[in-house]
């Protein structure tokens, strides 16, 4: 039998070479918005088919839409909506709002509302008050929904939206605090909104662009690691670069921001940083429970480096996880892979601002995840961690 079986699957097999055919789905077609349409429109795998892809990318596609195509492509997600597609339709809004830019329309909110679908958040950034206004109202009695409502909350963050976290810190079972560093704010000591991020973003691409020197070229340096004796690699280098772009109050002549990449990998690493871009490992560092010795052998990221793009991104570009862009980059929303996680500084226990992030899968060949880096400015404390799925 066994030997039948493999007979066959041969047979088929070369039956599928023989007749296996290319197909040009984009043949003919002009119009950036139906390619987007064919690109994300299910089809049934089919092995005589031989899929040819297209000479642009779906990220290519959507950052370089016009704002009229923009409203033409949202329109067809609209339909979707009317199809009870929201799914497939909420994937096309991101995609329109991290890599496009786009405004989200409050007519295509207000059809999500009527849906309860009020998920991802970040689909509800910049709704207009009427809107929010629902969404706050529903928060009161939605206890299903509850938690996409806060977070749909947190995304418009506006500062009706500060002074009803202010009041619901008290009345929740859940501090609005969570919700807000998911939208990558707080509520401060006064109840006011502040910023975990800054919004000039700049993609860390692998050829010169707006900075002459690497941002970062993980090379090892003569500072080690205190729990596994590993050399602290720097993650980014910023200062000696004019493009330096978000962190005009906050930086100094060069502030470096290092890590040990294996042990990041388990918790917090915090650096102290000096005033010309010395940095060194900080007392308090607390080592965790469990350490993967192995895990700082393994990695090897040297002899590539790494600079500011040519031109700035949009700042929620990489904000979404599975839409799978390249999310190494400076500034901007960080690309959380679980949930949002701005460490406290160990000096003066205010959140820390995020300042830029690694993504291992673009570093290295069999990488994965993301480092991510911190500083809180008063104290010049750095921090670093990782996230992977
Ligand atoms: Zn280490
Ligand atoms: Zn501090």
């Amino acid at each position: 039998m066994p030997c039948q079986q493999a007979a066959q699957r041969a047979e088929r097999e070369a039956f599928i070479r023989e007749n296996r055919k290319d197909i040009d789905l984009y043949e003919g077609i002009a119009d950036s918005v139906e390619i987007l349409i064919v690109m994300q429109t299910p089809r049934k795998r089919d092995p005589l088919e031989n899929l040819l892809p297209y000479v642009k990318s779906e990220e290519q596609l959507y950052a370089s839409l016009t704002s009229e195509e923009a409203q033409r492509l949202a329109d067809y997600a609209a339909g979707l909506i009317e199809q009870d597609d929201s799914e497939r339709a909420a994937e096309m809004l991101m995609k329109l709002i991290c890599f496009n830019g786009w405004a989200m329309r409050p007519s295509i909110l207000d059809m999500l509302v009527q849906r309860n679908v009020f998920y991802p958040g970040l689909l509800f950034l910049g709704a207009p008050a009427v809107i929010r206004d629902q969404l706050c109202e529903r928060v009161e009695w939605d206890d299903e929904n509850r938690n996409h409502l806060l977070l749909a909350l947190a995304w418009i963050g506006d500062a009706e939206v500060v002074s009803q976290f202010a009041q619901w810190r008290d009345k929740l079972h859940v501090a609005p605090e969570r919700y807000a560093h998911e939208a990558g704010w707080e509520l401060s000591g006064q109840g006011k909104r502040r910023n975990l991020f800054e919004e000039g973003c700049f993609a860390l691409v692998a050829e010169t662009g707006s900075s002459v020197l690497p941002i970062s070229r993980l090379e090892p340096s003569e500072q080690k690691c205190e729990w596994c004796g590993a050399p602290l690699m720097v993650l980014l280098d910023l200062g000696h670069d004019q493009a330096g772009i978000a962190f005009k109050q906050q930086r100094r002549s060069r502030t470096r921001i290092a890590t040990c990449l294996g042990c990041t990998c388990y918790s917090v690493v915090y650096t102290d940083i000096g005033p010309n871009g010395e940095f060194s490992w900080s007392k308090h560092n607390q080592r965790p429970a469990y350490l993967d010795d192995a895990a700082e052998e393994a990695m090897d990221f040297g002899g590539r480096e790494w600079y500011l793009a040519a031109e700035p991104r949009h700042t929620y570009y990489a904000a979404s996880w599975v839409l799978e862009a390249g999310a190494s980059q400076v500034g901007g929303y960080p690309t959380w892979v679980q949930d949002a996680e701005f460490p406290a500084c160990p000096n003066c226990r205010e959140t820390m601002a995020f300042i830029g992030q690694l993504d291992g899968g673009e570093m290295m060949e069999y990488g994965e995840g993301i480092y991510y880096a911190f500083l809180c400015s008063p104290c010049q404390v750095a921090a670093t961690h990782y996230q992977q799925t």
